[in-house]
């Protein structure tokens, strides 16, 4: 049987190890989340985002593709969303996150379902529209705590999932226990989604389209569960290949 190709776009970041001199960008991604696309029944392939950015490579890749995942990774350039930067805004690299934000809007023009991870989520809102917190700390009132100092194979704290949501079908729970690495969070929802899950604190942990190409973003990290050996965890990949598999046969 033929397997659905799961297209992810690749993280870059600037390293600068003694070894390398003066430093050099490199591509990567977590093992993780290709172990997770390879258990939900998917094949992974990644696209490396260039600084000379073509959309028409991209474009042609993502046709290629039965569904797109966007993985998790640094700050988004508060560019993006028309904000200057905040004191405490992390690492980022925008021209990486151009490249991030067009395979959304283009995957969304493909017909080709979308699952957003963490940094993933806020790149999907951010591509239709939508703005963050830079700091969830320092901006929002009485936060718990989103960057856990645990493995990133614990659950740290829960989020309450909404009736008749994609997740609540998937889950079959009202309230999940996740793990968490983010500072940043949905400030404003672009129009194309709505909420799906929110922590104890009203942070937005999970958004779901409600146009255009299914789309499902995840504030923690499911991948990262799913390698502890949470099968409620794994079973999302599983949906979300599933998904992308119909949606190619249509
Ligand atoms: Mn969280």
């Amino acid at each position: 049987m033929k397997r659905p190709i799961i297209g992810i776009i690749g993280d870059v970041r600037f390293v600068n190890e003694p070894e390398l001199q003066n430093g050099q960008y490199r591509t990567y991604l977590n093992q993780s989340y290709i172990e997770a696309v390879k258990k939900g029944g998917g094949i992974p392939v990644i696209f490396p985002p260039t600084e000379e950015y073509i959309e028409s490579a991209l474009e042609q890749f993502l046709a290629m593709t039965d569904g797109l995942l966007l993985p998790g990774g640094d700050d988004v350039a508060p560019y993006f969303y028309g904000e200057e930067s905040h004191q405490n805004i992390g690492y980022f690299l925008s021209w990486m996150d151009k490249v991030h934000i067009e395979a959304a809007r283009i995957a969304d023009r493909l017909g080709k379902p979308i699952l957003g991870i963490c940094r993933g989520m806020q790149v999907m809102n951010i591509a239709f529209g939508g703005t963050l917190y830079q700091d969830l700390p320092s901006q929002k009132e009485g936060v718990i705590q989103h960057s856990q100092k645990a493995p990133r194979s614990e659950g740290t704290h829960v989020v309450a999932v909404m009736p008749d949501s994609f997740l609540e079908k998937c889950f079959q729970e009202g309230s999940i226990l996740v793990n968490s690495h983010h500072h940043q969070a949905v400030k404003d929802l672009a129009d194309q989604f709505k909420i799906t899950a929110k922590a104890s604190d009203g942070v937005v942990e999970a958004i779901e389209s409600t146009m255009g190409s299914w789309m499902l973003g995840v504030q923690w990290h499911p991948e990262a569960l799913t390698d502890a050996g949470r099968e409620d965890q794994r079973k999302l990949f599983e949906k979300f290949v599933e998904i992308c598999e119909k949606n190619s046969c249509k």
